[in-house]
């Protein structure tokens, strides 16, 4: 197996195909072997699983992927990369690539048509300048079992806070809806080529089968938490009354009364089971 992570290698691989990273891609790739194979053990990759990488780079996690899975299926959009992946992984028999911008694919139909009979997971060291829309992307789908990715260590943080905390936010409770965060470790800039200014860390999402709360309208739901987060430093009837105009200032005190809260209250206390309930109340006024 080509040893892409050894900067021996992959310098004058790269050299080979005038390959120059991409910044605007969010090209920085592993040169450090213990990573990718972290992430494919700790990801708990075996023989029943099919996998979606998103962006392979010269392929260092998909090998460790590829030798773990009974299939991998990754999307690269950089078409550069092509004679480079076809070295290193030229090895495996179970690697699919496909040419394109995973934010333009449907996933879930990709894979139910890749993975038939294998439990899906997703894995991959994640572009940075487009974490969010992938990751809301790949818990969406609602096709996973589990999402385990290298991203920013901050933006881990941020998905994996508790109410009440700095951190804790709008992606924090759309991450939190779908899936269940636990952060897995940290990798520092030097094992990358070239450098982020960032520390990394990976994460697991273990996506939640059944969600254990009374969502019956999760649009509204949703609409709520971005209300709710819009206006950070004030109470939650201010957010409540600007996102939600119909209720007016006297309707979201209404609601947020009727739900069992301090007419004080601000968004960023409450957890997914309060905001159910907020999302309740604003559902009942309109039924009225
Ligand atoms: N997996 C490799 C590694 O760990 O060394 C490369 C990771 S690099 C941080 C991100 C990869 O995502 C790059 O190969 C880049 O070309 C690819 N990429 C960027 N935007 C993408 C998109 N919209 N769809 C698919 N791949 C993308």
């Amino acid at each position: 197996m080509v040893n892409v992570c050894d900067l021996q290698v992959m310098k004058p691989l790269l050299a080979e195909y005038g390959f120059h990273f991409s910044k605007a891609k969010g090209q920085n790739f592993l040169i450090a072997p213990w990573v990718p194979q972290s992430i494919a053990e700790q990801a708990g990759v075996d023989g029943t699983a099919g996998v979606l990488e998103i962006g392979p780079g010269i392929g260092p996690l998909t090998q460790q992927l590829a030798l773990r899975a009974e299939k991998v299926c990754a999307v690269e959009v950089d078409e550069r990369l092509k004679p480079i992946l076809d070295i290193t992984l030229g090895d495996f028999d179970n690697v699919e690539i496909l040419w394109d911008d995973v934010l333009k694919l449907d996933i879930p139909a990709l894979v139910e048509e890749r993975f038939p009979g294998l439990r899906p997971m997703a894995c991959a060291n994640l572009p940075y300048y487009i974490t969010s829309p992938i990751l809301t992307a790949l818990l969406e789908a609602e096709c996973f079992d589990s999402v385990t990715v290298m991203i920013q260590k901050e933006v881990a943080q941020r998905i994996a806070a508790a109410p009440g905390t700095p951190d804790y936010g709008a992606f924090s409770v759309l991450c939190q809806y779908y899936a269940e965060p636990e952060l897995l470790f940290e990798v520092p800039a030097h094992c990358f080529v070239p450098q982020p200014k960032v520390t990394s860390a990976v994460i697991q999402l273990r996506v939640r089968k059944e969600r254990p709360w009374d969502i019956p309208d999760p649009e509204l739901f949703f609409r709520v938490v971005r209300a709710s987060f819009a206006m950070r430093r004030k109470k939650l009837s201010n957010g409540l009354a600007s996102g939600f105009p119909e209720l007016g200032k006297t309707g979201a005190a209404e609601v947020i009364q009727a739900a069992g809260f301090d007419a004080n209250v601000r968004g960023e206390t409450l957890g997914i089971p309060e905001f159910a309930r907020i999302t309740n109340e604003i559902s009942k006024r309109r039924g009225l």
